[in-house]
């Protein structure tokens, strides 16, 4: 039997279509900017979100670090959540090798950052501290996507206080599609954007940066500093432009999947559904099971990520498809059943 892996939306495999599509393209050296391929999914995802200029590099956390390190400089501050990726999930690359120093902040249960918390995070110009001058948001964040009227108000507060505003924007394409709206009506707001190809949009590797052209100048500096300058890179721009034309509409399966996976999920006694966002379920089950649900799951060919919390994050991409839903409720079903007996 297939193994269905809700670990992650990166686990994908590419295409048939995606890897013909890698075969015949033209490449370059990257590094003299001369790869045909790589220029043109940096044109495209510039021209897509309403930006100057991209830079193809090797991974969000790579993409989400020269951001930082091109909007600012040692000694300063970045405003961003505290149970953000940048912020939780990178390292603490920017402190690291940045010299930038992280102000988290905690993020309402929708994802957003209160502005009010940010102002008063806000440091005042004076040696006793870092420089502000940068807010960090992350949409979706764990799946959720953040509201158009809270991006337009953090625009216009970011302008005001002298802030850059970044978005990590992992996901940036499956927050489009559950609002409806292009993707460059989230990105407008933001003076820079970090999208993964490598996610949901399941390709094997690769993230964009978009900004204006000097930002993304220095992060071509920094991302050569950082070792990922890369050479006939456009084999891997080639496997990006195929996602973007054939697996942007299609996140929403993902999200219907998800849906349908939480409305029986939460039928289960013993399965606690604490939500579903996008293509994300969370749920909860007994702690004391997890091992044994895990080893369930897998003897039914199910790989789930369990950590040492009874919360669950089981994630729907292009590689499980509706008769893997209905294997991986089955067999949720059928361990609970056994647990009641
Ligand atoms: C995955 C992810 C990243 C980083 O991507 P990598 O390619 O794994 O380095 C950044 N932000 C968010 C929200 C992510 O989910």
């Amino acid at each position: 039997m297939n193994w269905i892996d809700l670990r992650s939306d990166t686990v994908t495999q590419p295409t048939r279509a995606m890897r013909e599509a890698m075969l015949d393209v033209e490449v370059g050296d990257d590094v003299y900017g001369e790869d045909p391929t790589v220029n043109a999914l940096q044109r495209r995802l510039a021209d897509d979100l309403g930006f100057a200029a991209g830079l193809f590099v090797p991974s969000g956390t790579q993409s989400n670090l020269l951001a930082l390190m091109s909007h600012c400089e040692r000694g300063d501050e970045y405003i961003v959540g505290a149970e953000a990726h940048t912020y939780k999930f990178e390292g603490g690359g920017a402190a690291v090798l940045g010299s930038i120093q992280p102000q988290p902040i905690a993020h309402d249960a929708d994802g957003t950052l209160p502005l009010e918390k940010v102002a008063a995070a806000i440091k005042p110009i004076d040696p006793h501290f870092a420089r502000t001058r940068l807010l960090a948001l992350e949409n979706t964040w764990h799946g959720r996507v953040l509201p158009l009227d809270y991006l337009r108000a953090a625009g216009e507060f970011a302008r005001e206080r002298g802030l850059a505003l970044h978005l990590d924007g992992a996901r940036l394409y499956n927050a489009a599609v559950a609002a409806g709206v292009p993707a460059r009506e989230i990105a407008q707001h933001f003076d820079s954007v970090s999208v993964c190809l490598s996610k949901g949009l399941a390709a094997p590797v690769g993230s964009v940066l978009v900004g204006s052209a000097a930002l993304i100048e220095k992060a071509r500096r920094w991302r050569k500093v950082a070792g990922g300058g890369w050479r006939q890179a456009g084999l891997l721009a080639a496997a990006c432009l195929h996602a973007l034309d054939h697996h942007v509409a299609r996140l929403a399966d993902d999200h219907a999947r998800a849906a349908r996976l939480a409305g029986s999920l939460r039928e289960i006694a013993g399965v606690k559904l604490l939500g579903q966002h996008t293509n994300m379920v969370f749920i909860d089950v007994p702690g004391e099971r997890l091992r044994e649900l895990d080893a369930h799951l897998r003897s039914a060919s199910i790989r789930i990520s369990i950590g040492y919390l009874p919360t669950l994050r089981l994630v729907t991409h292009l590689d499980v498809d509706d008769e893997g839903v209905d294997r991986v409720i089955a067999a949720f079903a059928s361990f609970f059943a056994q647990g009641a007996a």
